[in-house]
């Protein structure tokens, strides 16, 4: 008789010579291994215990790797932008980003484009380390775009956008009743796809751009169905305006007033806001996505007047967002997540603001508290989803590997990460997307690009003679 056990399959052993956890102790483990089966983390521990535990069909990895968690980026525009990537010129002002170049270029994409925009959109987060996303609204072809993030193999929350006020552009202009049947839609359709990977939320654009019938519809609707929802609000001084010029209120004050804000809504940018508007954010849970390029290339003036070191204080939850490839012309969320740790550093000279293990905090957990997805991701967890990144030491910027915290923030980005896993299926592997033709995807959105460009009319304001 013996009590040796035989070892147990598994599908991925993943090692690395160190695994950051992201747990409830936020262990880090030398030498260590993440079992996965199915979708699903089945143990966490040093590698020569689980070696001598499972027998996987298939092992990752190795000494040369640091392993973590997927990055959760919780605002970005996945259609609309990144086929347009940087033919905004950077100084241009706020009003006119959107409303002379935004919207016009938003409007002339058809149905191919945005689906071919979605999987870029999720091929570069993949390939960055990001395995979960929340989409900041589809412009019109949500089925296309759903059916393309599937194909890609990304875990995303979706939704086509609504608005019911402007007029223009005419091609996605909404009444208050169509508004609401685009979001009806979108939940009974796109509830649980491809594992529960991709599905629904009440996605609204925000800002002025939604009368009080639609806002309290989207909430009912994200109640009735159990998901969130999320929405753009006071990046600049507009929001605040137009709400005061009609309600008399600021946002926040209005928002509360509907009963909007809860603990199951994401709202992205949270700049221009008061101590009153700081207070209901706090009182009422509502997660705050914290764009930071965005501010910085659109001159929001975030470091001056923006609030976020008050926010964390308060147990707000603040998520990062990379936003629309024109506001920040990447999808890497690990950039985005050091001008998180940096930038606030530096606007109040309080090294505190934030260290290093806070602002990747951020990037996953926090995240994951926005999706309302923290049983199942942001951690190296037995019971979570098998959602990692392998991390390639074996790069200067890695080189030597002292701090991996510190460096995962300040050292690294997403250029290092080597083999991603979604959902314990293996979507990216030495640098490539292995669940689409990367060739033909760079060739198909060069043409798109162009394509769209050159049908919106708008001009090419490339400053250098290029010839
Ligand atoms: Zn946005």
């Amino acid at each position: 008789m013996t009590d040796v056990q035989a070892p147990e399959a598994v599908d991925y052993l993943v090692e690395a010579t160190q695994v950051v956890t992201m747990n409830d102790a936020r262990d880090v483990i030398r030498h260590g291994a993440v079992a996965v089966r199915g979708d699903t983390i089945v143990d966490v521990g040093k590698a020569s215990d689980l070696r001598a535990r499972y027998a996987p069909a298939r092992v990752l990895g190795g000494e040369r790797f640091v392993l973590t968690p997927g990055m959760v980026n919780t605002h970005i525009h996945i259609t609309g932008e990144p086929l347009t990537r940087g033919y905004v010129p950077d100084d241009t002002p706020f009003v006119e980003n959107v409303f002379e170049w935004l919207c016009p270029l938003y409007a002339v994409y058809d149905a191919a484009e945005e689906r071919m925009s979605g999987q870029l959109a999720a091929v570069e987060m993949l390939r960055s380390g990001t395995t979960t996303f929340l989409e900041a609204g589809t412009i019109r072809f949500l089925d296309e775009v759903v059916d393309g993030l599937v194909e890609v193999g990304i875990r995303g929350r979706v939704g086509r956008w609504v608005w019911d006020l402007p007029p223009e552009p005419s091609v996605y202009r909404q009444s208050t009743d169509a508004a609401i049947g685009h979001l009806q839609h979108q939940l009974d359709t796109h509830r649980d796809h491809a594992n529960g990977r991709i599905s629904a939320w009440s996605i609204l654009v925000g800002h002025t751009t939604c009368s009080d019938p639609l806002w309290r519809a989207a909430k009912a609707l994200s109640e009735e169905h159990g998901v969130g929802m999320s929405f753009h609000m006071s990046p600049a001084t507009l929001d605040p305006e137009g709400f005061i010029a009609e309600f008399g209120q600021r946002p926040m004050v209005h928002l509360a007033e509907l009963g909007v804000l809860d603990p199951t809504v994401a709202m992205t940018h949270v700049v221009r806001i008061d101590d009153a508007e700081l207070d209901l954010i706090a009182e009422t849970g509502v997660h705050v996505a914290h764009c930071p390029t965005t501010a910085l290339k659109v001159s929001y003036g975030i470091t001056q007047v923006g609030k976020f070191p008050e926010m964390v204080q308060r147990g707000v939850n603040v998520s990062i967002g990379t936003d629309g490839n024109n506001a920040s012309n990447y999808s890497d969320l690990h950039r985005a997540t050091y001008l998180v740790a940096g930038l606030f550093k530096d606007a109040r000279v309080d090294p505190q603001m934030f260290p290093a293990e806070k602002a990747y905090e951020m990037a996953t957990l926090g995240g994951a508290r926005t999706m309302q997805l923290s049983d199942q991701i942001g951690a190296l967890v037995p019971g979570m989803k098998a959602d990692l990144v392998l991390h390639d030491t074996d790069r200067p910027e890695w080189r030597p590997l002292l701090n991996v915290m510190n460096q995962l923030v300040w050292s690294a980005d997403g250029r290092g990460v080597h083999t991603v896993l979604v959902d314990g299926r293996v979507v990216v592997e030495d640098g490539h997307c292995t669940t689409i033709d990367e060739e033909r995807m760079w060739a198909e959105a060069q043409r798109m690009g162009e394509s769209i460009t050159s049908r919106s009319g708008l001009p090419d304001k490339a400053k250098y003679p290029t010839w």
